[in-house]
């Protein structure tokens, strides 16, 4: 067999393990790995602060990972990668496929530029555990309700290809021309990002142990644990899945294989499953991170406060749960799935403030900021979404505290100006006498805010606007 030249152009995708775009090309001969910083990329679908930090490191551990032969560019991908052929005599091109708008039609374009030149150019599947487009009703249409999709559709599908394995005695294209990582200046001026990161090993070994621990310690927990964000049960894989640090096949034969034929197992395969119809909307309704699902809800009245923004965003909303959320998240980059939903909720119920405004502080924000799990998250919770929260179902941010941080861990965390409240009145504040807060040391409207909002007369006035839908 005559060897191959392959470029590897990784884009989400940055592991060496299970990398079906890798593997292939290092089967086959000689491989230029390449990451590109697309310029033409649109506003919408450029990464955020924390996705930046995020990717500035995953790009330094794929690095070493491939013995220092990452070739890092800038530019347009189609003129890079163009160049890249002439030079090396490349013949193949592989990557593994993303599935937003704009790399969709980029990818297709480049494609066929590339073909015209001679090259061959194979996509893979390396994101998802089942392609959109295999998931289909009987009569051909998309689902658009969770339940039947994942379990008539998903999990009556082919089952998800076992992983790969790393490729040994990669060959590489000698060449030395490359930026390094720095020049993509990625990292923020102000270097909050050393703080928020503590905690997290940006690489791919650390999601392999990331998710070793979790098998270990915390999944026979997860069914009930996942709602507890004083607890931390839940994976915390996500930003590892964005980045592809690690495969979902890995993480989903993981499971499998451990035999954990259990509700705690399926319920976490199943959350895996939810990130499976974020992509499947996303790709079968391209505009999901814009535009509502729902169009009856293109006539609803959001409203834009700019002060109730500013306190959403910052954590001084009054609302200590809501509090406790958004300040993890300014503070570390994540927050609690439970947490996201109330936040949510609050923003566009309470305040009646658009969901777009509240997703593209998410995207700004989070570590694992992901078009299509983050506007289906927020389509979900607005109401506007498929298979979404019916809009009469208005979180109560005080019973969603008493409920899901009853020993008030979490708000305590991340409001320490509430910590010496009776446990009581730790979900709102604003209920305990003045003796009791002086006590406690909190002066309302002082050291920690009035709410910004009445909560039973704003979700009234919420319930008659989506009412009147
Ligand atoms: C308003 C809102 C915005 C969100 N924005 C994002 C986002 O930008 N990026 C993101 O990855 N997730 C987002 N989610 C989904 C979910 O909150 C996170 O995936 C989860 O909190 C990550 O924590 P974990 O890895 O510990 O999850 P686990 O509970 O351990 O779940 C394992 C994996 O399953 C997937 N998953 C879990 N829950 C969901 C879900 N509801 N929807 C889609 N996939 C899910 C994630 O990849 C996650 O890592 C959002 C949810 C809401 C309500």
């Amino acid at each position: 067999m005559t060897m191959k030249k392959t470029i590897v152009w990784f884009r989400e995708d940055f592991r060496v393990s299970d990398n079906p775009a890798l593997f292939t090309a290092v089967a086959n001969g000689e491989v230029l790995p390449v990451y590109i910083n697309d310029i033409n990329t649109p506003t919408d679908f450029l990464p955020g602060a924390a996705s930046k930090v995020w990717l500035h490191h995953a790009l330094n551990d794929l690095n070493n990972s491939l013995d220092g032969c990452l070739h890092v560019f800038s530019g347009n991908p189609l003129d890079i990668l163009t160049k890249l052929i002439s030079t090396y005599k490349i013949t193949d091109v592989h990557w593994n496929r993303c599935y937003d708008k704009y790399q969709i039609a980029r990818d297709i374009q480049i494609k066929k530029s590339l073909c015209n030149l001679g090259a061959n150019v194979t996509s893979f599947n390396g994101h998802l555990l089942w392609e959109p487009w295999e998931i289909l009703k009987s009569d051909k249409t998309q689902y658009k309700v969770f339940t039947p999709y994942y379990r008539s559709g998903c999990l009556k599908a082919p089952s998800p290809r076992i992983p790969l394995g790393k490729p040994q005695n990669i060959i590489y294209i000698n060449s030395k021309n490359s930026l390094q990582v720095d020049n993509l200046d990625l990292l923020p001026k102000i270097r909050w990002d050393i703080k928020a990161l503590e905690g997290w090993d940006v690489s791919e070994n650390g999601a392999h142990k990331h998710l070793d621990e979790f098998l270990a310690n915390k999944i026979d927990q997860y069914k009930i644990g996942r709602d507890f964000p004083g607890t931390q049960l839940t994976s915390r894989l996500s930003p590892y899945l964005h980045f592809g640090q690690i495969s979902v096949h890995t993480v989903w034969h993981k499971v499998k294989d451990l035999s954990l034929v259990s509700d705690e197992a399926n319920r976490f395969m199943s959350e895996l499953g939810w990130r499976e119809f974020s992509y499947y909307l996303l790709f079968h309704f391209p505009e999901l991170y814009k535009t509502n699902w729902q169009s009856k809800f293109n006539n609803f009245p959001w409203r834009l406060n700019h002060k109730d923004l500013k306190a959403w965003q910052s954590g001084n909303t009054g609302i200590p749960i809501v509090d406790a959320g958004m300040r993890e998240l300014w503070q570390t980059g994540f927050m609690h799935n439970r947490v996201r939903m109330i936040v949510a909720s609050f923003l566009t119920k309470n305040l009646l403030i658009d969901w777009r405004r509240g997703a593209s502080w998410f995207l700004d924000t989070l570590f694992d900021a992901d078009i299509a799990n983050n506007s289906g998250g927020w389509q979900w919770v607005a109401g506007c979404g498929a298979d979404a929260q019916p809009y009469f179902r208005i979180f109560n941010p005080v019973t969603q505290g008493e409920k899901f941080d009853p020993e008030g861990i979490y708000i305590k965390k991340y409001v320490p100006e509430l910590k010496n409240l009776p446990l009581k009145y730790i979900y709102a504040p604003w209920l305990a006498s003045n003796e009791i807060l002086s006590k406690a040391g909190v002066v309302l409207g002082n050291n920690y805010p009035l709410p910004i909002v009445d909560l039973a007369n704003s979700r009234n006035l919420a319930l008659s606007l989506y009412k009147a839908l």
